[in-house]
Protein backbone atom coordinates (compact mmCIF):
# COMPACT_ATOMS: atom_id res chain seq x y z
CA UNK A 1 0.00 0.00 0.00
CA UNK A 2 0.70 3.70 -0.58
CA UNK A 3 3.09 4.93 2.51
CA UNK A 4 3.03 8.45 1.35
CA UNK A 5 0.48 10.50 3.49
CA UNK A 6 -0.53 14.38 1.89
CA UNK A 7 -0.76 16.84 4.47
CA UNK A 8 -3.98 19.31 3.42
CA UNK A 9 -3.19 22.61 5.23
CA UNK A 10 -6.44 24.67 5.76
CA UNK A 11 -5.10 27.08 7.80
CA UNK A 12 -6.44 29.81 5.64
CA UNK A 13 -9.73 28.01 5.30
CA UNK A 14 -10.90 26.97 8.29
CA UNK A 15 -8.27 28.12 10.58
CA UNK A 16 -9.20 32.14 9.05
CA UNK A 17 -13.05 30.69 11.01
CA UNK A 18 -11.07 30.68 14.32
CA UNK A 19 -13.03 33.32 15.97
CA UNK A 20 -11.03 36.80 16.68
CA UNK A 21 -8.68 35.61 13.75
CA UNK A 22 -8.67 37.88 10.79
CA UNK A 23 -5.65 37.34 8.05
CA UNK A 24 -5.77 40.60 5.36
CA UNK A 25 -5.07 39.41 2.09
CA UNK A 26 -1.49 40.34 1.87
CA UNK A 27 -1.11 38.28 5.04
CA UNK A 28 -2.93 35.17 3.87
CA UNK A 29 -0.34 35.34 0.25
CA UNK A 30 2.17 35.37 3.00
CA UNK A 31 1.00 32.29 4.40
CA UNK A 32 0.42 30.89 1.37
CA UNK A 33 4.21 31.09 0.09
CA UNK A 34 5.32 30.12 3.69
CA UNK A 35 3.08 27.10 2.89
CA UNK A 36 4.73 26.19 -0.31
CA UNK A 37 8.29 26.32 1.57
CA UNK A 38 7.10 23.74 3.92
CA UNK A 39 5.99 21.48 1.15
CA UNK A 40 2.54 20.99 2.04
CA UNK A 41 0.48 18.66 -0.48
CA UNK A 42 -2.68 21.20 -0.65
CA UNK A 43 -3.10 24.52 -0.10
CA UNK A 44 -7.02 25.65 0.73
CA UNK A 45 -6.86 29.21 0.30
CA UNK A 46 -10.26 29.86 1.01
CA UNK A 47 -14.31 29.79 0.44
CA UNK A 48 -14.27 32.13 -2.82
CA UNK A 49 -18.34 32.27 -2.79
CA UNK A 50 -18.38 33.70 1.05
CA UNK A 51 -17.05 37.13 0.44
CA UNK A 52 -15.27 39.48 -2.55
CA UNK A 53 -12.24 39.61 -0.48
CA UNK A 54 -11.86 35.66 -0.22
CA UNK A 55 -12.61 35.31 -3.91
CA UNK A 56 -9.76 37.32 -4.60
CA UNK A 57 -7.31 36.28 -1.97
CA UNK A 58 -7.79 32.41 -3.44
CA UNK A 59 -7.19 34.02 -6.67
CA UNK A 60 -3.88 35.88 -5.98
CA UNK A 61 -2.95 32.59 -4.15
CA UNK A 62 -3.50 30.17 -7.59
CA UNK A 63 -1.70 32.58 -9.59
CA UNK A 64 0.98 33.12 -7.81
CA UNK A 65 1.78 30.50 -5.64
CA UNK A 66 3.61 27.25 -7.41
CA UNK A 67 4.31 23.74 -5.87
CA UNK A 68 1.15 22.29 -3.61
CA UNK A 69 -2.09 21.71 -5.33
CA UNK A 70 -4.03 24.99 -4.48
CA UNK A 71 -7.84 24.06 -3.55
CA UNK A 72 -11.23 26.12 -3.12
CA UNK A 73 -14.09 25.52 -0.92
CA UNK A 74 -17.59 25.04 -2.69
CA UNK A 75 -21.61 23.81 -1.68
CA UNK A 76 -22.76 22.01 -4.22
CA UNK A 77 -24.48 24.59 -5.89
CA UNK A 78 -23.53 25.63 -9.13
CA UNK A 79 -22.95 29.20 -8.40
CA UNK A 80 -20.22 27.62 -5.85
CA UNK A 81 -18.73 25.68 -7.48
CA UNK A 82 -18.15 28.21 -10.86
CA UNK A 83 -17.19 30.64 -8.44
CA UNK A 84 -14.45 28.18 -6.74
CA UNK A 85 -13.46 27.22 -10.48
CA UNK A 86 -12.84 31.03 -11.30
CA UNK A 87 -10.94 31.64 -8.27
CA UNK A 88 -8.52 28.42 -8.35
CA UNK A 89 -8.23 28.23 -12.08
CA UNK A 90 -4.88 30.16 -12.41
CA UNK A 91 -3.21 27.51 -10.21
CA UNK A 92 -0.68 24.91 -11.74
CA UNK A 93 -2.91 22.31 -10.21
CA UNK A 94 -6.33 23.74 -9.02
CA UNK A 95 -8.61 21.93 -6.83
CA UNK A 96 -12.28 21.89 -6.65
CA UNK A 97 -13.71 21.00 -2.71
CA UNK A 98 -16.69 20.77 -2.62
CA UNK A 99 -18.98 19.54 0.47
CA UNK A 100 -22.79 18.73 1.51
CA UNK A 101 -24.10 17.59 5.06
CA UNK A 102 -24.88 13.89 5.37
CA UNK A 103 -26.11 13.64 9.08
CA UNK A 104 -29.83 13.35 9.86
CA UNK A 105 -28.90 16.36 12.06
CA UNK A 106 -27.73 18.90 9.49
CA UNK A 107 -30.03 17.71 6.55
CA UNK A 108 -32.71 18.09 8.45
CA UNK A 109 -32.31 21.15 10.73
CA UNK A 110 -29.52 23.28 8.47
CA UNK A 111 -30.38 22.50 5.04
CA UNK A 112 -33.72 21.04 4.98
CA UNK A 113 -33.80 18.19 2.38
CA UNK A 114 -34.07 14.96 1.97
CA UNK A 115 -31.62 12.01 1.50
CA UNK A 116 -32.35 11.40 -1.65
CA UNK A 117 -31.89 15.87 -2.14
CA UNK A 118 -28.59 15.06 -0.52
CA UNK A 119 -27.37 12.46 -3.13
CA UNK A 120 -28.95 14.48 -6.34
CA UNK A 121 -26.79 17.39 -4.54
CA UNK A 122 -23.83 15.53 -4.58
CA UNK A 123 -23.91 14.36 -7.95
CA UNK A 124 -24.29 17.36 -9.46
CA UNK A 125 -21.85 19.37 -7.47
CA UNK A 126 -18.88 17.13 -8.15
CA UNK A 127 -19.95 16.35 -11.94
CA UNK A 128 -20.05 20.23 -12.05
CA UNK A 129 -16.70 20.67 -10.43
CA UNK A 130 -15.09 17.78 -12.76
CA UNK A 131 -16.36 19.76 -16.37
CA UNK A 132 -14.10 22.22 -15.05
CA UNK A 133 -10.88 20.51 -13.31
CA UNK A 134 -9.67 17.32 -13.13
CA UNK A 135 -9.05 17.35 -9.34
CA UNK A 136 -11.80 17.29 -7.12
CA UNK A 137 -12.38 16.71 -3.68
CA UNK A 138 -15.89 15.71 -1.91
CA UNK A 139 -16.16 15.99 1.51
CA UNK A 140 -19.21 14.81 3.96
CA UNK A 141 -19.86 17.45 6.54
CA UNK A 142 -20.47 15.59 9.76
CA UNK A 143 -19.55 12.36 8.25
CA UNK A 144 -18.86 11.34 11.68
CA UNK A 145 -22.66 11.53 13.04
CA UNK A 146 -23.82 10.37 9.57
CA UNK A 147 -25.48 6.42 8.68
CA UNK A 148 -22.80 4.96 7.74
CA UNK A 149 -25.21 3.33 5.04
CA UNK A 150 -26.41 6.79 3.98
CA UNK A 151 -22.43 7.42 4.05
CA UNK A 152 -21.48 4.98 1.94
CA UNK A 153 -24.18 5.51 -0.99
CA UNK A 154 -23.22 9.48 -0.55
CA UNK A 155 -19.62 8.22 -1.50
CA UNK A 156 -20.51 5.98 -4.03
CA UNK A 157 -22.55 8.77 -5.77
CA UNK A 158 -19.64 10.70 -5.50
CA UNK A 159 -16.88 8.29 -6.92
CA UNK A 160 -19.05 7.37 -10.13
CA UNK A 161 -19.30 11.74 -10.64
CA UNK A 162 -15.93 11.55 -10.51
CA UNK A 163 -14.26 12.67 -7.21
CA UNK A 164 -10.52 11.74 -6.99
CA UNK A 165 -10.16 12.50 -3.28
CA UNK A 166 -13.40 11.81 -0.83
CA UNK A 167 -12.99 13.46 2.68
CA UNK A 168 -14.31 12.25 5.71
CA UNK A 169 -14.89 14.95 8.27
CA UNK A 170 -15.39 15.10 11.96
CA UNK A 171 -17.06 18.26 11.63
CA UNK A 172 -17.79 18.61 15.55
CA UNK A 173 -15.00 16.64 17.02
CA UNK A 174 -17.11 13.50 18.12
CA UNK A 175 -15.65 10.87 17.16
CA UNK A 176 -13.01 8.54 19.20
CA UNK A 177 -9.67 6.91 17.71
CA UNK A 178 -11.39 3.04 17.60
CA UNK A 179 -14.88 4.53 16.55
CA UNK A 180 -13.12 6.01 13.71
CA UNK A 181 -11.40 3.35 12.23
CA UNK A 182 -14.62 1.56 12.63
CA UNK A 183 -16.55 3.77 10.77
CA UNK A 184 -13.48 4.34 7.92
CA UNK A 185 -13.17 0.18 7.42
CA UNK A 186 -16.63 -0.01 7.07
CA UNK A 187 -16.52 3.04 4.43
CA UNK A 188 -13.47 1.08 2.35
CA UNK A 189 -15.33 -2.66 3.01
CA UNK A 190 -18.48 -1.00 1.24
CA UNK A 191 -18.17 1.72 -1.15
CA UNK A 192 -17.33 0.57 -4.68
CA UNK A 193 -14.07 2.01 -6.75
CA UNK A 194 -12.84 2.88 -3.04
CA UNK A 195 -9.53 1.73 -3.84
CA UNK A 196 -8.99 4.13 -6.75
CA UNK A 197 -9.35 7.33 -4.80
CA UNK A 198 -7.68 9.05 -2.19
CA UNK A 199 -9.39 8.80 1.45
CA UNK A 200 -8.76 12.14 3.53
CA UNK A 201 -9.68 13.04 7.04
CA UNK A 202 -10.58 16.08 8.74
CA UNK A 203 -10.98 16.28 12.51
CA UNK A 204 -11.68 19.00 14.66
CA UNK A 205 -10.23 19.25 18.36
CA UNK A 206 -13.15 20.06 20.51
CA UNK A 207 -13.05 17.10 22.76
CA UNK A 208 -8.93 17.37 22.25
CA UNK A 209 -8.94 14.28 19.86
CA UNK A 210 -8.35 15.80 16.65
CA UNK A 211 -4.48 14.30 15.98
CA UNK A 212 -5.41 10.86 17.34
CA UNK A 213 -8.49 10.34 15.29
CA UNK A 214 -6.39 11.40 12.02
CA UNK A 215 -3.75 8.89 13.24
CA UNK A 216 -5.86 6.70 14.14
CA UNK A 217 -7.34 7.09 10.57
CA UNK A 218 -3.97 6.55 9.04
CA UNK A 219 -3.46 3.53 10.35
CA UNK A 220 -6.91 2.57 9.39
CA UNK A 221 -5.81 3.19 5.90
CA UNK A 222 -6.86 7.13 5.35
CA UNK A 223 -4.16 8.82 2.84
CA UNK A 224 -4.70 12.89 3.16
CA UNK A 225 -4.80 14.44 6.40
CA UNK A 226 -6.74 17.82 6.77
CA UNK A 227 -5.09 19.75 9.30
CA UNK A 228 -3.95 23.90 10.13
CA UNK A 229 -0.86 25.44 11.66
CA UNK A 230 -1.14 25.72 15.55
CA UNK A 231 -3.91 23.75 14.95
CA UNK A 232 -6.36 27.02 14.27
CA UNK A 233 -9.84 26.52 13.28
CA UNK A 234 -13.28 26.49 14.20
CA UNK A 235 -14.00 26.69 17.92
CA UNK A 236 -11.03 24.24 19.76
CA UNK A 237 -9.77 24.36 16.15
CA UNK A 238 -8.20 21.43 13.45
CA UNK A 239 -5.69 18.95 13.82
CA UNK A 240 -2.46 20.65 14.36
CA UNK A 241 -0.26 20.13 11.09
CA UNK A 242 3.00 20.01 13.63
CA UNK A 243 2.11 17.48 15.76
CA UNK A 244 0.74 15.11 13.09
CA UNK A 245 3.82 15.56 10.65
CA UNK A 246 6.29 15.22 13.50
CA UNK A 247 3.88 12.16 14.76
CA UNK A 248 4.28 10.33 11.82
CA UNK A 249 8.45 11.21 11.51
CA UNK A 250 9.12 10.26 15.02
CA UNK A 251 7.09 7.45 15.09
CA UNK A 252 7.97 5.68 11.55
CA UNK A 253 8.75 2.63 13.08
CA UNK A 254 5.20 2.90 13.70
CA UNK A 255 2.91 4.18 11.31
CA UNK A 256 5.49 2.93 8.54
CA UNK A 257 4.38 6.49 6.62
CA UNK A 258 5.96 9.99 5.58
CA UNK A 259 4.65 13.32 4.53
CA UNK A 260 6.72 15.81 2.14
CA UNK A 261 6.82 18.13 4.68
CA UNK A 262 10.08 20.48 5.02
CA UNK A 263 10.42 20.05 8.74
CA UNK A 264 12.81 22.25 9.37
CA UNK A 265 10.21 24.74 8.42
CA UNK A 266 7.85 24.60 11.06
CA UNK A 267 8.97 26.62 13.82
CA UNK A 268 9.07 29.29 11.09
CA UNK A 269 5.86 28.79 9.65
CA UNK A 270 4.28 28.87 12.91
CA UNK A 271 5.26 32.03 14.46
CA UNK A 272 3.99 33.09 11.24
CA UNK A 273 1.09 32.52 11.04
CA UNK A 274 0.88 33.05 15.07
CA UNK A 275 2.03 37.03 14.14
CA UNK A 276 -0.30 37.47 11.61
CA UNK A 277 -3.11 35.99 13.22
CA UNK A 278 -2.87 37.26 16.52
CA UNK A 279 -3.51 33.84 17.67
CA UNK A 280 -0.94 33.23 20.61
CA UNK A 281 0.45 29.79 20.84
CA UNK A 282 0.10 28.46 24.44
CA UNK A 283 3.87 27.74 25.93
CA UNK A 284 3.43 24.32 26.51
CA UNK A 285 1.59 23.86 22.80
CA UNK A 286 3.52 20.01 21.26
CA UNK A 287 6.47 21.32 18.73
CA UNK A 288 5.89 24.55 18.47
CA UNK A 289 5.45 25.70 21.86
CA UNK A 290 7.84 27.98 23.81
CA UNK A 291 8.82 25.44 26.53
CA UNK A 292 8.27 22.11 24.19
CA UNK A 293 12.34 21.74 24.12
CA UNK A 294 12.82 23.61 27.42
CA UNK A 295 14.08 20.71 30.39
CA UNK A 296 13.31 22.55 33.34
CA UNK A 297 13.88 20.06 36.16
CA UNK A 298 17.53 19.12 37.21
CA UNK A 299 17.39 15.30 36.29
CA UNK A 300 16.27 16.29 32.89
CA UNK A 301 19.06 18.84 32.38
CA UNK A 302 21.67 16.63 33.58
CA UNK A 303 20.47 14.11 31.14
CA UNK A 304 19.81 15.66 28.10
CA UNK A 305 23.35 17.40 28.32
CA UNK A 306 24.80 13.68 28.88
CA UNK A 307 22.92 12.28 26.36
CA UNK A 308 20.43 14.40 24.57
CA UNK A 309 17.82 11.23 23.71
CA UNK A 310 17.36 10.94 27.23
CA UNK A 311 14.19 12.91 27.76
CA UNK A 312 14.12 14.35 23.99
CA UNK A 313 12.70 12.00 21.31
CA UNK A 314 13.13 14.95 18.66
CA UNK A 315 15.89 17.38 18.09
CA UNK A 316 14.92 21.23 18.43
CA UNK A 317 16.68 21.32 14.61
CA UNK A 318 14.46 19.14 13.03
CA UNK A 319 11.39 21.89 13.48
CA UNK A 320 14.05 25.00 12.37
CA UNK A 321 14.96 26.03 16.35
CA UNK A 322 18.12 27.26 16.16
CA UNK A 323 19.15 30.15 18.02
CA UNK A 324 18.16 34.00 17.33
CA UNK A 325 21.37 34.35 14.87
CA UNK A 326 22.30 37.86 15.18
CA UNK A 327 22.72 38.83 11.88
CA UNK A 328 21.98 42.91 11.34
CA UNK A 329 22.85 46.02 12.75
CA UNK A 330 22.90 50.06 12.39
CA UNK A 331 25.17 49.79 9.20
CA UNK A 332 24.00 47.38 7.49
CA UNK A 333 22.67 49.22 4.13
CA UNK A 334 19.11 48.55 1.93
CA UNK A 335 21.40 45.21 -0.05
CA UNK A 336 21.79 43.26 2.99
CA UNK A 337 18.75 43.52 4.26
CA UNK A 338 16.77 42.60 1.18
CA UNK A 339 18.99 39.77 0.87
CA UNK A 340 18.47 38.29 4.70
CA UNK A 341 14.76 38.58 3.76
CA UNK A 342 15.41 36.79 0.53
CA UNK A 343 17.19 34.48 2.64
CA UNK A 344 14.24 33.92 5.00
CA UNK A 345 11.78 33.47 2.47
CA UNK A 346 10.35 37.15 3.14
CA UNK A 347 9.12 38.91 0.13
CA UNK A 348 8.06 42.68 0.37
CA UNK A 349 6.62 45.09 -2.74
CA UNK A 350 9.35 47.86 -3.18
CA UNK A 351 7.16 50.83 -1.52
CA UNK A 352 6.71 47.76 2.07
CA UNK A 353 10.29 46.65 1.78
CA UNK A 354 11.45 50.61 1.65
CA UNK A 355 9.30 51.27 4.67
CA UNK A 356 10.16 47.87 6.83
CA UNK A 357 13.66 48.88 5.66
CA UNK A 358 13.64 52.44 7.58
CA UNK A 359 12.02 50.48 10.66
CA UNK A 360 14.96 48.60 10.77
CA UNK A 361 17.37 51.42 10.65
CA UNK A 362 15.19 53.13 13.61
CA UNK A 363 15.19 49.91 15.88
CA UNK A 364 18.74 49.07 14.76
CA UNK A 365 19.92 52.44 16.17
CA UNK A 366 18.14 51.69 19.32
CA UNK A 367 18.93 48.30 20.28
CA UNK A 368 22.48 47.61 17.77
CA UNK A 369 21.68 44.44 16.44
CA UNK A 370 19.25 42.73 15.11
CA UNK A 371 18.10 38.48 15.19
CA UNK A 372 16.16 36.66 12.47
CA UNK A 373 13.40 36.83 14.93
CA UNK A 374 13.28 40.93 15.08
CA UNK A 375 13.18 40.86 11.24
CA UNK A 376 10.90 38.60 10.84
CA UNK A 377 8.21 40.73 13.42
CA UNK A 378 9.31 43.87 11.56
CA UNK A 379 8.09 42.69 7.98
CA UNK A 380 4.91 40.96 9.51
CA UNK A 381 4.21 44.28 10.93
CA UNK A 382 4.28 45.60 7.28
CA UNK A 383 2.53 42.66 4.98
CA UNK A 384 -0.25 43.38 7.34
CA UNK A 385 -1.14 44.89 4.21
CA UNK A 386 -3.08 47.80 6.32
CA UNK A 387 -3.03 51.31 4.85
CA UNK A 388 -2.16 53.67 6.93
CA UNK A 389 -4.91 56.21 7.53
CA UNK A 390 -3.39 57.71 10.48
CA UNK A 391 0.33 57.26 10.97
CA UNK A 392 2.06 57.88 14.22
CA UNK A 393 4.66 60.78 14.56
CA UNK A 394 5.38 61.09 17.70
CA UNK A 395 4.06 60.29 21.34
CA UNK A 396 5.84 61.27 24.97
CA UNK A 397 4.64 59.79 28.51
CA UNK A 398 4.92 60.97 31.85
CA UNK A 399 4.49 58.00 34.63
CA UNK A 400 5.41 57.38 37.91
CA UNK A 401 4.64 55.58 41.42
CA UNK A 402 2.54 59.27 42.38
CA UNK A 403 2.36 61.58 39.05
CA UNK A 404 -0.70 60.94 37.14
CA UNK A 405 0.34 58.93 33.77
CA UNK A 406 -0.22 61.61 30.61
CA UNK A 407 0.65 60.98 27.18
CA UNK A 408 1.05 63.71 24.06
CA UNK A 409 0.44 61.82 20.85
CA UNK A 410 0.90 63.33 17.45
CA UNK A 411 -0.81 61.43 14.20
CA UNK A 412 -0.61 62.67 11.09
CA UNK A 413 -3.33 61.86 8.59
CA UNK A 414 -4.57 63.11 4.95
CA UNK A 415 -6.04 66.08 7.42
CA UNK A 416 -2.92 66.96 8.38
CA UNK A 417 -1.04 66.70 11.50
CA UNK A 418 -3.04 66.42 14.96
CA UNK A 419 -1.56 66.63 18.49
CA UNK A 420 -3.43 65.63 22.05
CA UNK A 421 -2.92 64.64 25.16
CA UNK A 422 -4.79 62.61 27.55
CA UNK A 423 -4.55 61.05 31.44
CA UNK A 424 -5.34 57.39 32.20
CA UNK A 425 -4.59 54.47 34.42
CA UNK A 426 -1.58 53.58 33.61
CA UNK A 427 0.78 54.96 30.84
CA UNK A 428 -0.93 52.52 28.20
CA UNK A 429 -4.24 53.92 28.52
CA UNK A 430 -3.19 57.15 28.97
CA UNK A 431 -1.62 56.55 24.63
CA UNK A 432 -5.03 55.03 23.88
CA UNK A 433 -7.16 57.81 25.20
CA UNK A 434 -4.70 60.60 23.63
CA UNK A 435 -4.98 58.46 20.48
CA UNK A 436 -8.80 58.37 20.38
CA UNK A 437 -9.26 61.76 20.75
CA UNK A 438 -7.59 62.41 17.75
CA UNK A 439 -9.31 59.41 15.92
CA UNK A 440 -12.63 59.20 17.60
CA UNK A 441 -12.87 55.44 16.00
CA UNK A 442 -15.33 55.06 18.75
CA UNK A 443 -14.22 51.28 19.48
CA UNK A 444 -13.69 49.60 22.58
CA UNK A 445 -10.36 47.87 23.23
CA UNK A 446 -10.93 43.98 23.84
CA UNK A 447 -7.58 42.02 24.14
CA UNK A 448 -4.11 43.19 25.01
CA UNK A 449 -0.86 41.23 25.16
CA UNK A 450 2.44 41.74 25.10
CA UNK A 451 5.81 39.34 24.39
CA UNK A 452 9.51 39.37 23.35
CA UNK A 453 10.64 38.35 20.29
CA UNK A 454 13.70 37.41 21.02
CA UNK A 455 15.53 36.58 24.39
CA UNK A 456 17.34 39.32 26.12
CA UNK A 457 16.84 42.22 28.14
CA UNK A 458 17.10 44.23 24.75
CA UNK A 459 14.82 42.24 23.06
CA UNK A 460 11.77 43.92 20.75
CA UNK A 461 8.41 43.64 22.21
CA UNK A 462 5.33 42.76 20.23
CA UNK A 463 1.79 43.79 21.36
CA UNK A 464 -0.86 42.40 19.87
CA UNK A 465 -4.50 43.54 21.08
CA UNK A 466 -7.84 43.95 19.22
CA UNK A 467 -10.85 46.51 19.21
CA UNK A 468 -14.47 45.52 19.09
CA UNK A 469 -16.89 48.04 17.29
CA UNK A 470 -20.40 47.16 16.75
CA UNK A 471 -20.15 43.42 15.86
CA UNK A 472 -16.75 43.57 14.47
CA UNK A 473 -13.32 43.14 15.71
CA UNK A 474 -9.97 44.49 14.20
CA UNK A 475 -6.92 42.87 14.98
CA UNK A 476 -3.79 44.95 15.90
CA UNK A 477 0.25 44.43 15.84
CA UNK A 478 3.26 47.13 16.57
CA UNK A 479 7.23 46.47 17.58
CA UNK A 480 9.78 48.46 19.09
CA UNK A 481 12.48 48.66 21.41
CA UNK A 482 9.90 50.74 23.40
CA UNK A 483 6.54 48.50 24.62
CA UNK A 484 4.43 52.18 24.73
CA UNK A 485 5.46 52.98 21.13
CA UNK A 486 4.54 49.18 20.46
CA UNK A 487 1.52 49.65 21.79
CA UNK A 488 0.62 52.67 20.13
CA UNK A 489 1.37 51.30 17.00
CA UNK A 490 -0.89 48.10 17.74
CA UNK A 491 -3.45 50.24 18.23
CA UNK A 492 -2.92 52.88 15.78
CA UNK A 493 -3.13 49.78 13.11
CA UNK A 494 -6.53 48.09 14.39
CA UNK A 495 -7.79 51.35 14.13
CA UNK A 496 -6.07 51.74 10.57
CA UNK A 497 -7.96 48.17 9.80
CA UNK A 498 -11.70 49.73 11.13
CA UNK A 499 -11.17 52.64 9.08
CA UNK A 500 -10.80 50.55 5.91
CA UNK A 501 -14.26 49.40 6.79
CA UNK A 502 -12.54 45.45 5.16
CA UNK A 503 -15.35 43.56 3.67
CA UNK A 504 -17.13 41.26 6.42
CA UNK A 505 -16.63 37.79 6.67
CA UNK A 506 -19.52 36.26 5.92
CA UNK A 507 -19.91 33.02 8.48
CA UNK A 508 -19.24 30.01 6.19
CA UNK A 509 -21.25 26.66 7.14
CA UNK A 510 -18.37 23.99 5.99
CA UNK A 511 -16.77 21.62 8.88
ZN1 LIG B 1 -13.56 22.15 9.75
Amino acid sequence: MDTRIRIFDTTLRDGEQSPGAALTAEAKLEIARQLALLQVDVIEAGFPISSPGDFLAVKSIAESVRGPIIAGLARTKDADIDRAYEAVKGASKPRIHTFVATSDIHMRHKMRVTPSDVLAMTEAGVRRARSYVDDVEFSAEDATRSDPGFLCQVFQVAIEAGATTLNIPDTVGYTTPAEFQRLIHHIRDRVPGIGGVTLSVHCHNDLGLAVANSLAAVEAGVRQVECTVNGLGERAGNTALEEIVMALMTRKDHYACSTGVVTEQLHRTSRMVSALSGMPVQPNKAIVGANAFAHESGIHQDGVLKERTTYEIMSPQSIGLSSNRLVLGKLSGRHAFRERLHELGLTLDNQALERAFVRFKDLADRKGELGDSDLEAIVQEEIQGVPEVYRLDYFAVTSGSTAVPTATVALTSSNGRVQEAATGDGPVDAVYRAIERVVNSGAALSDWSIRAVSGGQDALGEVTLRLTHGRHTYLGRGVSTDILEASARAYLSAVNRLAQAPAIKTPSQSG
